[in-house]
């Protein structure tokens, strides 16, 4: 077996664990595979250990390796999307998890449109308001959300996080929490459901799991170093 296959043979576990301790379903968790700065050859690793799923963080990334493997995967872009980049990732991705200000929301709802698309978005929030960190306020994100829902383009999802990275797992938690009741909070602010919740990584992802991901972004304990 190679390595990366052991890699998410232990992750997988690992989830299980996670899942069975908070007394989730194990169906209600997906592992990303964060591929960013991995070549072709390496990820093809992965889909050959099973994992269909994959992150990247620069639109230029997908751009190169997508045409390289099997059309049957999905991609999410993870990182920070800037605007004259929107038209040529949107046909390639499954969702665009990390918007984070109503301009770019803008942006990809009029580009949707252009080009006939309904593209699923999740609303990045800036849980520890770092100064230094893209994201929505939890303040702006409540007084933005009517907007936000306005643009009819836009398959709101839910929402992601990263939160400071602390080498101390436990340390995330009262993010992942914060992130979890903002989750409620703006469903009943604006009356619709915000399933999917993007938060834990490599050091965290179990306890991100505890408090309620359902969408789990992890490299380097897959892929090693980058
Ligand atoms: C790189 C990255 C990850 C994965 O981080 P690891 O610590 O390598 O697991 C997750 N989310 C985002 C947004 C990233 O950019």
């Amino acid at each position: 077996m190679s390595d990366i296959a052991a890699n998410l043979e232990r992750i997988r576990e690992r989830i299980s664990a996670a899942c069975s301790r908070a007394r989730r379903d194990l169906n209600s968790v997906e592992l990303i595979a964060v591929s960013k700065t991995k070549p072709a050859e390496v990820i093809q690793e992965a889909v050959d250990a099973g994992q269909l799923l994959f992150g990247e963080n620069r639109v230029q990334e997908v751009l190169l390796k997508k045409p390289l493997l099997p059309a049957k995967l999905r991609w999410h872009l993870i990182g920070p999307l800037q605007s004259n980049k929107v038209r040529k990732v949107l046909p390639l991705v499954e969702m665009i998890e990390a918007v984070d200000s109503l301009s770019i929301a803008k942006d990809i709802n009029r580009i949707a449109g252009e080009l006939g698309l309904h593209p699923k978005v999740l609303l990045e929030i800036n849980v520890a308001t770092e100064s230094s960190k893209h994201g929505f306020s939890p303040v702006q994100i409540r007084e933005q959300l009517e907007e936000l829902y306005a643009l009819d383009r836009l398959y709101i999802q839910g929402l992601m996080c990263i939160p400071p990275f602390d080498s101390t797992p436990e340390t995330s938690r009262k993010y992942f929490s914060h992130l979890r009741a903002l989750r409620e909070e703006l469903e009943k602010l604006g009356g619709a459901p915000l399933p999917v919740l993007s938060m834990g990584m490599s050091h965290d992802f179990e306890v991100a799991i505890e408090e309620g991901a359902t969408l789990v972004r992890v490299g380097t304990a897959i892929f090693g170093g980058r």
